[in-house]
């Protein structure tokens, strides 16, 4: 080991996986450094990830919103839309949050360094600064979060009209013509929120569908508003090529029949998956293993195969999530503590925030398919609902994934305004094992969204008050 002061826990990375661990490690007692790139903790989600994204998505949902009252005879005018307003209003929101977690670490003395850090060996790091210095520092344990990277894909071109989720987000201007590449839920939300701020959206996708990770059931309500917001929807079409000019970009695709088109957009959006970073961490100077696709290889207790150092978050695998890599910080710094903890949940929430959201936690139903499982799927269609009805949501569904045997609720999915809140109450129940029964038993409010869960949970037992469903 090089001689340098040895500090108890060093976490590398200050996204959610690595802020909450050091504060957590902190409130414990624990002496805590937590480096990071950024001036202030916040990673992926909080500088280029989750919030920019949502406050983006949030003035979309004002402006479908606008637009859908003209139903029930609120007419407002045509939206003007001030780009660099909306950009600095972003802006800010990211910065009131990122200062305010730089607040709290040094209210828990957490001690902060920011520089980019790799190993010397499996107790020492070197931390490069901006200015070009060093500082090492020396650990017990280290707790690596450096999180993930957005996928490149060779044939695209250097060119600020080829985009990632990071350059859109930016917002450099509303291109009227944008073609987003890849049907996942990055490029879902951040097409639909161009779309409502009136770029001619299009999204071209390799696979059979959209949205391949849920079911296609809970998908369906998004697909009719993506159909009549976007311009177009090719899936089961491979892009080919992507030439770029100063002025435009132009798109050589092919269908599944192999028939071939050219298309030329103002801006190219790539969002086809991320991949970890682990490179240039000094990985090869300790016993730290990396799988086939580049993440890190931990245990249950996410150690890896060094035992000082633990790594979470989307450099230790799927779901790349952020609540995913706070729970697994959680449990690194319990384990440090000499706690007895595995990671090991029985659920994890998925939220894609597009309008209608769509959310499920637990199994999908595809899923339980191919893991042979003998369940039984109940469903509340939303057009059932009062609470539904009177927000213009009739189009979502509530569904329940449950154990054919004995009732046990085994995954929960959610189609339709506010599925992302509603769906905790889903991730709860499959944790605490309960049965579809417990949930049909507990009052929810009235009128609610919640009340749809219930309603699912009778629909079980062949019940359902406002839907005739699995009655016998
Ligand atoms: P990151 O958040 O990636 O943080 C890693 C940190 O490590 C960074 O701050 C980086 O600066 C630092 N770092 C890297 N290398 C070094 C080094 N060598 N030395 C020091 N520091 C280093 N997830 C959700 O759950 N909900 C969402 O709604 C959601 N929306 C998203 C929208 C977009 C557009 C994107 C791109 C992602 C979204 N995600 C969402 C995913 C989420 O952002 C990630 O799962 C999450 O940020 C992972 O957290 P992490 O702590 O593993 O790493």
């Amino acid at each position: 080991m090089i001689n340098t002061d040895v500090r108890e826990l060093v976490v590398i990375g200050g996204g959610p996986g690595g802020y909450p661990a050091a504060f957590y490690a902190a409130d414990l007692g624990m002496d805590v450094t937590l480096v990071d790139l950024e001036a202030n903790p916040g990673g992926v989600c909080l500088y280029r990830g989750c919030i920019p994204s949502k406050a983006l998505l949030h003035a979309a949902a004002v402006l479908h919103e606008a637009r859908a009252a003209e139903e029930f005879g609120v007419t407002f005018g045509a939206p003007t839309i001030n780009v660099d307003k909306l950009r600095a209003w972003k802006q800010s929101v990211v910065t009131k949050l990122t200062g305010g977690l730089g607040q709290l670490g040094k209210a828990r003395k957490v001690r902060f360094v920011q520089g980019r850090a790799r190993f010397l060996d499996a107790a020492t790091l070197a931390v490069t600064k901006a200015d070009g210095s060093e500082e090492r520092i020396g650990f017990k344990h280290a707790i690596l979060a450096t999180g993930s990277q957005p996928a490149r894909i060779p044939i695209a071109p250097d060119s600020p009209r080829v985009m990632d989720s990071t350059g859109a987000l930016e917002l450099a201007d509303l291109p009227a013509r944008l073609l987003v590449i890849g049907g996942g839920y990055i490029g879902l939300e951040l097409g639909q929120a161009y779309a409502a701020f009136g770029s001619k959206v299009s999204v071209v996708e390799m696979l059979p569908a959209l949205m391949t990770g849920a079911d296609p059931d809970l998908v369906r309500p998004l697909l009719r508003q993506l159909k009549s917001q976007f311009d177009s929807i090719m899936v089961e079409t491979r892009v080919l090529a992507i030439e770029a000019t100063e002025r435009e970009v132009t798109v050589r695709m092919a269908d599944k029949d192999g028939k071939e088109t050219a298309q030329t957009y103002d801006r190219v959006l790539i969002s086809v998956g991320r991949k970890p970073n682990t490179r240039d961490l000094g990985l090869e100077n300790t016993r730290v293993q990396v799988d086939g696709k580049g993440f890190v290889t931990v245990d249950a207790q996410r150690r890896t195969a060094e035992p000082a150092i633990f790594a979470i978050g989307d450099i230790a695998g799927q779901p790349m999530l952020a609540h995913k890599a706070t729970y697994e910080g959680k449990v690194a710094v319990d384990v440090i503590a000499g706690r007895k903890r595995v990671y090991e949940p029985q659920a994890i929430p998925a939220v894609v925030f597009t309008s209608p959201e769509i959310a499920w936690t637990g199994l999908t139903e595809r899923e339980a398919a191919e893991q042979g499982l003998a369940v039984s799927i109940s469903t509340f269609p939303w057009a059932a609902s009062g609470r539904a009805t009177t927000l213009g949501g009739s189009d979502g569904l509530t569904k329940l994934v449950c154990a054919k045997e004995d009732g046990r609720v085994l995954g929960v999915g959610i189609t339709g305004p506010g599925a992302g809140e509603l769906i905790g109450e889903g991730t709860l129940a499959i944790e605490m094992g309960a049965v579809a029964e417990d949930l049909a038993q507990t009052i929810h409010a009235h009128p609610t969204l919640s009340e749809t869960i219930m309603e699912a949970a009778e629909d079980a037992a062949g019940h359902a008050t406002h839907f005739l469903g699995k009655r016998k």
